[in-house]
């Protein structure tokens, strides 16, 4: 890390401690938003930080954004996805908005407190999303939306929502667009909170979109570029969830480690039964590798490298590793970590849906596999 770098985690991790961690356990317990950790988060620049410095923002880069994930995730992944998913939903306006674009959504969002939602899934359509039935119709200057997306983070708060809808559900991928819809045009509306196992401090909803006319001005991406431009930002985010599950993984080894010190059985900590040192090992090492993956899946990012092979690894392996870590932790803390009296249990509610969410851990498989298939036939004959 750079010198920079090295006070951006300090910084992140202050935060985490400070102003996130106090109140997590609290709006676990309700399932209740954090918005005063938000307008916190907003002014430390965390919700912006990829935004570039002519618009306002922190002008950083993935790799910084992975440092900022894992240290805040470390204090509350719920809290965390929540900050996060502004990055997904302002990521694609960044890279592929035009001036007037920029100009009207990121600069608002740096220059005073406000969300972003990226709306993709629908409930019928989780993993392929090229069958959305979210429909956008050029009707004159404007597009007619008309759909319901599903699981949407922030979405009873977003200020406008990035939504994927298509042109023609029969021409699938390459009926895809992509609208940048402000949350107050009429008939927008969205869903209460879904209750949830984990992450409960972020709100989840569904989003609907009633006869919706968005101002053609507001295309990010025509019809067949939308699904392209939803799946390299992708790319781009798998590494900052992988660092956040990377954070999870982290306290639940720590708050581990130090409760292996303390409790007492058959006469010693159990932190000296061999057992218990092989899970702590295990959860060091793994911690390691998933965290060392992820950093070269954002650097890669960084540099501008194709790296969906790399973001999608890491991606499986630190969620894999977040639940394998978490479930241990519950395991060395015996039947308090079953409780709510410790927060281990916390942690592996939380750990679980990083495998599901941003694209599940068997879509990742599917995509690691279609890369290294098309990578072999490319080997050549030594
Ligand atoms: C808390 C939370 C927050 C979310 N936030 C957002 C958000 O902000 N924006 C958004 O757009 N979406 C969001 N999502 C949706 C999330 O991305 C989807 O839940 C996810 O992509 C999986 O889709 P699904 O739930 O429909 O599961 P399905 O696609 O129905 O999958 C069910 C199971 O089948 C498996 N499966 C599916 N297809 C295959 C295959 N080809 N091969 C092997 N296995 C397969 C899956 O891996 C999974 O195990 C969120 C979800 C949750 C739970």
């Amino acid at each position: 890390m750079t010198s920079e770098q090295q006070e951006l985690q300090r910084r992140s991790r202050r935060f985490a401690n400070e102003v996130i961690l106090p109140v997590a356990a609290k709006h676990d317990r309700d399932g209740t938003f954090p918005l005063e950790v938000m307008e916190k988060a907003h002014q430390e620049g965390f919700l912006t930080p990829l935004v570039p410095k002519a618009y306002g923002g922190q002008g950083l880069g993935v790799l910084d954004n992975g440092i900022i994930a894992e240290e805040l995730a470390a204090g509350c992944m719920g809290i965390y996805v929540s900050i996060f998913v502004s990055t997904l939903a302002i990521y694609p306006i960044i890279t592929f908005g035009t001036e007037n674009q920029k100009e009207r959504f990121l600069k608002p969002l740096c220059s005073k407190f406000g969300l972003a939602s990226y709306c993709l899934s629908e409930l019928t359509v989780g993993s392929d999303p090229a069958s959305m039935k979210t429909t956008a119709t050029l009707q004159g200057d404007y597009y007619l939306l008309n759909g319901t997306k599903m699981w949407i983070t922030n979405g009873g708060y977003a200020d406008f929502y990035l939504v994927f809808a298509t042109t023609d559900p029969q021409k699938k991928h390459k009926g895809i667009l992509s609208l940048i819809v402000p949350s107050h045009l009429e008939g927008v509306s969205h869903g209460e909170p879904i209750d949830k196992m984990g992450q409960r401090a972020s709100n989840t909803t569904a989003v609907k979109f009633d006869q919706v006319k968005v101002p053609k001005e507001n295309l990010l991406a025509g019809e067949g570029e939308g699904f392209k431009k939803a799946m390299a930002a992708l790319d781009i985010t798998r590494p900052m969830i992988a660092l956040g599950a990377v954070g999870v993984a982290r306290s639940a080894m720590e708050l581990a480690t130090q409760y292996a010190k303390k409790r007492i059985q058959f006469g010693i900590p159990i932190a000296q039964h061999q057992a218990i040192q092989f899970l702590l090992a295990d959860m060091a090492k793994d911690i390691e590798a998933a965290r060392l993956l992820a950093y070269k899946a954002a650097w890669q990012a960084d540099r501008g490298v194709k790296n969906s092979k790399e973001a999608a690894m890491a991606k499986a392996l630190a969620t894999d590793v977040a639940m394998r870590v978490t479930t241990d932790a519950v395991q060395i803390y015996g039947g308090m970590g079953y409780t709510k009296w410790h927060p281990v249990e916390k942690l592996m509610r939380d750990a679980k849906v990083t495998q599901i969410y941003e694209g599940t851990a068997q879509v990742m498989r599917l995509i690691i596999a279609r890369q290294m298939l098309q990578e072999v036939e490319r080997v050549a004959p030594l």
